[in-house]
């Protein structure tokens, strides 16, 4: 049971414009209070010695964890993975769905609506992510092309309908026929599109986002690349000012010089860093289940048979790091793109997404070696690690 008026204290706070030394903060009632030198006499401290005080993390795009997927279409298993992530610093996700038949698509979809008004015990279901379905087969990855459909409004009514009301971003391939007039629909239903595991060109990816779309999929993994004389989708979601890109910075999803130049190129606002992990996370090497592809996890790292990368098993305080240490991006900078910026995307930054004042006291607490030792939600400690 966690006070419900008490200071958390560190050797740094890292708010979003700012890194506080020597201050604590105040929660009072599940939000940010304040930030104090002169902490008042008879408050509790919780004193965390010399880690840091970090926002609560939010991913954009998880699939699953420790067994556990978003598709298993059971709250159990978005309990196990809502605990698993708080592990991590996460405070908020989105579900997110893989290729699979049409039924069990639309039985995920229920469950996510599900958590969405319950919540499990860890990190809050901020809402739905649909991946799969409307993709193109020249960059499935490990999406089936035997369970794709044709994009329709009819789908697109009945996964929001399914989801009751909490689904919040389709991804899709633009060069799907009537790709357009349904990412306006979308787009009018307060849901964000998000182009990727397409083989769209420049032109045709440029035109989605004209048409309300709001960037890309994992960036480069999943969709046509970079040629000198076909910028292709990469190159225009890398382009476009107000396109945000996901990333996954595991460091073989991407080599750290492309880290490097997303940031040239989107800079700090524009780039979430996503988890995209799979069952498998958190769990030892071996054979695993992405939808109803077979998955094989060496030293980490998914792959198909066909030995096309299959999600990850990344931790975002690791994206994190590795943003910071691969990408030699700012630590504070870093941190954003797993708070402020996945906020602002879901349109809740007014609540959540960074350390300050008023806002819910979703954070954690990470140690130097990059690990995390405790994560509170809306001033609940809801994990506390053993580790020494
Ligand atoms: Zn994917």
């Amino acid at each position: 049971m966690t006070e419900s008026v008490f200071y958390v204290k560190a050797d740094a706070i890292y708010c979003q414009q700012t890194v506080l030394k020597n201050h604590l903060m105040l929660i009072v009632e599940g939000c940010i209070a304040g930030f104090t030198e002169n902490p008042k006499e008879g408050v509790p401290i919780h004193d965390y010695g010399d880690a840091a005080i970090i926002p609560g993390l939010i991913d954009l795009h998880i699939h699953g964890r420790e067994g556990c997927d978003v598709i298993d279409c059971k709250m159990s298993s978005i309990e196990t993975i809502s605990c698993s992530l708080a592990q991590h610093g996460v405070t908020g996700f989105l579900a997110t769905t893989v290729t699979t038949d049409w039924q069990q698509t639309l039985d995920a979809m229920a469950i996510i609506g599900q958590a969405y008004t319950q919540q499990p015990s860890g990190a809050q279901v901020l809402g739905g992510y649909s991946e799969g379905l409307f993709f193109s087969e020249k960059h499935k990855g490990a999406h089936n092309q035997d369970y794709f459909l044709e994009l329709s409004q009819d789908h697109l009514e009945a996964m929001i309908n399914a989801a009751n009301g909490c689904l919040k971003v389709v991804a899709l391939a633009p060069e799907k026929p009537g790709a357009n007039a349904l990412i306006k629909y979308l787009t009018e239903q307060d849901i964000r599109v998000m182009l990727g595991h397409c083989d769209a060109n420049y032109e045709q990816t440029q035109s989605a986002l004209e048409h309300g779309a709001c960037g890309g999929v994992h960036v480069f993994n999943g969709m046509r690349g970079i040629h000198h004389r076909d910028p292709g989708c990469a190159g225009a979601v890398l382009m476009n000012d107000n396109a945000m890109v996901e990333v996954i910075a595991d460091g073989v999803h991407l080599h750290p010089t492309i880290l490097q130049l997303i940031y040239k190129l989107k800079g700090p606002q524009k780039i979430a860093l996503i988890s995209d992990c799979i069952n498998a996370g958190g769990l030892i090497d071996g054979q695993y289940k992405l939808g109803k592809m077979d998955v094989f996890v060496s030293e980490g790292v998914a792959k198909t048979a066909s030995g096309s990368l299959a999600g990850s098993t990344l931790t975002l305080e690791n994206a994190v790091k590795n943003m910071h240490e691969l990408g030699c991006i700012d630590l504070r900078e870093a941190l954003n793109m797993a708070s402020i910026v996945p906020a602002r995307f879901l349109d809740m930054a007014d609540k959540v997404g960074s350390l300050e004042s008023g806002k819910q006291a979703n954070f954690a607490i990470l140690k130097r070696d990059f690990t995390i030792q405790a994560t509170y939600i809306k001033g609940r400690q809801c994990f506390l690690s053993d580790r020494k």
